[in-house]
């Protein structure tokens, strides 16, 4: 006989773990127990040596699919006569903590059950188990167990008890466990009154849909707004109602067939698509016409449409396509599901807020009395080369930590200015966390404060030192300066890369040759960076080369109209008379004010960025002169230049070398746009050229890089890298010199993932 006791910390509760070693130990006949603590999960075991042999191997091969095992510690102990094995009360540790699992969409068990007219969860929308369902969005503190959570109030009738503590149920121990008798439930309110309970709330929400009409949908992480996306005048109302313009909506479709009816899918985006996470993925729209298509008013002028699966119970109740009982109110095969917020604004969780802020924007809510404790916006992901790539980390990622190969300080890293997230860290750990949002308002900051808080709770983190961007301006600048703790300034596009750096693995101890092409972050010189080639390991950088700098006439002024940026590029660089002509739509009288502007140079910042470089090529090449979302004009260039199948020759662009530092001249380049637009070449071919042009001068940079530094690793890092075409050429450029290139696989290569790169350079100098 010998006994065991066994420590394991990593993703173990709320996944299933506890009634997987229950089970495990009754098949090697071993005694004892097995608990939560808010470290983790504690065995201790007692047997035949050759059974408990057994028991551990098992253990971590056979470990339940939700579960993920940092580490594990086994030590003999001394055998101490248990007589069963027993699944003890969980216990909180002080100090300790433990990775928390994200929302899992909804299991295909709980799917079969769901619309299984015998099933005592027939058609219940909070249904979910051991394997699926409300996590992280629900998780008040550690150790997860159900008095934590937001069903705390929500006591278990005797059927689902029952489940809960038999260990051979799938729904044992499963803390969100509910049932139409003794869980949440939804209703429906119109004009202030509720119209509808449950079943009732469901049928009249899919009529109004089916109607045209907008629905406020209470979700997992927040409220969506909800339309019919086949309907052109709903989605048209939606605009409308939002004040959003042009931006795409992400869109939910009844199943993979509908979703496969309108793009192009391929394996791994399938996969993403009926994962466990299923997120919002960017795929081709196909441009064959199909009966019941989504309107082109969901997406204008971009050849992708954000689309993703129903998530939650909820969700397949309201896109279900089969049911005879939800049949009897047919309803839209896809739906517009954007978040349910004020323009830019964080989504609402509270059904209250939604109440009031929402009340202009929806006709009628669909409401349920499941609190959302932590807000989490849907994640987005675009699929390149079979690699996944975030663009939103959020719903179904976050909190799960990035693993860094070293130890760090407990630091708090407060990202940057757009597309917030920060970081905590400590351990081996780096929490990221879900999407805050963009830091315009106080209710950006609040939900960024309400995060955080959250966060250093769970995860048990106080930090000892508070990263923050350059910037003087951002508001994460400011909130870090009112604090009372040791400040540590990081550049932003050295964040970039060191996050590219981290999210592969790296210890940051050699350099790599970063390719840092984003839109806009403040520099070290006060100017405006952006298209940066870095050699940079963790602890500092040298700006090898960069775009060079060209003014950017009113600042935030020129990234909503790209055509005042091409009016002070081509005024720098001498080329306005021709460039005037070319800017369609702009009031000639406007185009001669602001070139007075740039050569007084007033309220008129330098900018090395090559986001503004891709928005004055476009409002030049025949593109737009005017933004209504950020990178739309590089977007829409990326989609006409996709058209472009041929090979088409690259511009000429070249650098001079000034004071040890490259500086891309832009002038050849923009000169020969120019006469592209004046020959009337399409949009499309010179957006071509554009990026063909660009993944050549990155290419012909790292050659030069390397040469001199004998660096070969290239890591890729900011939001100019959410355009995959560039994306692709440049990667198989690089790759063809014999470099080994660097993306971001866990975190976005955009402002997302910055908090993370903040995080380990200000590790590094706190060594
Ligand atoms: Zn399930
Ligand atoms: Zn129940
Ligand atoms: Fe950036």
């Amino acid at each position: 006989m010998s006994a065991r006791q066994i420590h394991i910390s990593g993703v173990v509760q709320g996944v299933g773990f506890r009634p997987f070693v229950y089970e495990l130990a009754q098949r090697c006949s071993l005694v004892g127990w097995v608990r939560n603590t808010s470290a983790g999960v504690d065995i201790a075991v007692q047997g035949e040596e050759a059974a408990v042999e057994s028991f551990l191997f098992h253990l971590t091969h056979d470990a339940p699919p939700l579960a993920h095992i940092d580490s594990i510690e086994v030590k003999t102990i001394a055998m101490d006569g248990f007589a069963t094995f027993e699944i003890q009360e969980s216990e909180s540790v002080a100090g300790a903590f433990q990775p928390v699992s994200p929302d899992v969409a909804l299991c295909a068990e709980c799917e079969r059950e769901l619309f299984d007219p015998g099933d005592r969860r027939y058609l219940y929308p909070f249904i979910n188990c051991t394997h699926c369902g409300p996590r992280f969005t629900i998780i008040r503190d550690l150790p997860y167990d159900r008095p934590a959570t937001s069903l705390a109030d929500f006591a278990l009738c005797a059927n689902c008890q029952r489940e809960y503590t038999d260990p051979a149920d799938r729904r044992f121990h499963a803390q969100p466990v509910a049932c139409p008798t003794c869980g949440p439930h939804v209703w429906l309110n119109e004009k202030g009154k509720t119209v509808g309970e449950r079943l009732e709330a469901i049928l009249q929400t899919r009529r109004l849909l089916r109607e045209g009409k907008i629905v406020a949908v209470k979700g997992l992480g927040g409220f969506h707004l909800a339309c019919d996306a086949t309907n052109a005048e709903a989605v048209a109302e939606l605009r409308r109602r939002k004040g959003r313009v042009g931006k795409p909506f992400a869109l939910m479709a009844a199943d993979i067939q509908t979703v496969e009816d309108l793009c192009a899918v391929n394996t791994a985006e399938r996969q993403l698509l009926t994962g466990r996470e299923k997120p919002i993925v960017i795929l081709k729209r196909r441009t064959t016409n199909v009966t019941g298509a989504v309107v082109d008013e969901v997406a204008p002028n971009v050849d992708t449409l954000g689309m993703m699966l129903p998530y939650t119970p909820l969700h397949q109740l309201l896109l279900n396509q089969t049911n005879p009982t939800l049949a009897a109110e047919p309803a839209p095969r896809v739906l517009v599901m954007t978040s349910g917020n004020l323009s830019e604004e964080p989504i609402l969780t509270d059904n209250k807020a939604a109440r009031s802020q929402l009340a202009t924007l929806a006709d009628a809510f669909l409401f349920h009395n499941r609190d959302i404790d932590q807000r989490c916006d849907d994640s987005v992901i675009r699929v390149v080369d079979g690699q996944p790539l975030h663009q939103r980390r959020s719903r179904g990622y976050a909190p799960y930590p990035v693993k860094l190969p070293f130890n760090v300080p407990t630091i708090l890293a407060t990202g940057g200015e757009l597309k917030n997230t920060f970081c905590l860290t400590r351990d081996q750990y780096a929490f990221l966390s879900q999407h805050i949002g963009d830091m315009e308002n106080v209710e950006t900051m609040v939900a960024f404060e309400k995060s955080q808080a959250h966060l250093k709770r769970l995860f048990r983190i106080e930090p000892t030192a508070i990263v923050h961007d350059l910037h003087p301006g951002y508001l994460t600048t400011r909130w870090a300066r009112r604090q009372s703790l040791p400040l540590i300034e990081v550049q932003h596009h050295h964040a970039h890369i060191a996050a590219c750096m981290a999210d592969n693995g790296l210890t940051g101890e050699t350099p790599v040759i970063g390719l840092a092409f984003d839109g806009t972050g403040y520099g070290t010189d006060g100017t405006i960076w952006g298209g940066e080639v870095l050699i940079a390991d963790f602890k500092t950088f040298r700006r090898y080369a960069h775009l060079e700098p060209l003014p950017l006439p009113g600042g935030d002024a020129a990234t909503r109209h790209p055509w005042r940026t091409a009016v002070g590029y081509a005024t720098a660089l001498g080329l306005s008379m021709r460039a005037l002509a070319l800017l369609q739509g702009v009031d000639p009288q406007a185009v001669l004010i602001v070139e007075a502007q740039v050569r007084k140079m007033l309220n008129t910042p330098l900018t090395s960025s090559l986001g503004r470089l891709f928005d004055a090529v476009a409002a030049l090449a025949g593109g737009r002169t005017t933004v209504t979302y950020e990178a739309q004009a590089a977007i829409e260039m990326e989609a006409a230049a996709r058209q472009i199948t041929a090979d088409v020759p690259v511009y000429p662009i070249y650098w001079d070398e000034v004071g040890g530092t490259r500086l891309v001249r832009l002038r050849e380049c923009l000169r020969a746009i120019i006469t592209d637009a004046q020959r009337d070449e399409t949009f499309g071919y010179i957006g071509a050229r554009f990026h063909r042009t660009l993944a050549a001068l990155a290419m012909r940079l790292c050659v030069d890089a390397k040469r001199e530094t004998g660096l070969n690793q290239v890591a890729l890092s900011g939001g100019v890298w959410q355009n995959t075409l560039l994306l692709e050429l440049t990667v198989a450029g690089l790759k063809a010199e014999g470099f080994e290139v660097l993306t971001h696989r866990q975190t976005p290569a955009n402002d997302g993932g910055l908090a993370l790169g903040q995080a380990v350079i200000a590790a590094k100098q706190m060594e």
